[in-house]
């Protein structure tokens, strides 16, 4: 991989991040949806994210908000440096 393909992937992984922090809100061992303040605890993680009635964000968000930020974090610890 070259220099600026990795400067490209180190791009798109913050983007992601944004993107995801502004979805989610991590507060120690709960994750917060930032449409409907509903919380799961990281040993749920395995299950399906629960929102409240009527959240915005239910919709466009993954069911499995904890293992979309571990693939994040995955791909950052495996990009080079
Ligand atoms: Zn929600």
């Amino acid at each position: 991989m070259s220099a600026c393909d990795s400067d490209a992937l180190q791009y798109r992984l913050g983007d992601s991040l944004n993107v995801w922090s502004t979805k989610w809100v991590l507060d120690a061992n709960m994750l917060f949806c930032a449409g409907c303040s509903r919380g799961q605890r990281a040993r749920d993680a395995n299950q399906p994210f629960r929102h409240g009635d009527g959240c915005r964000l239910s919709s466009e968000v993954t069911l499995y908000p904890w293992r979309e930020l571990a693939e994040m974090l995955c791909t950052v610890l495996q990009a080079p440096a």
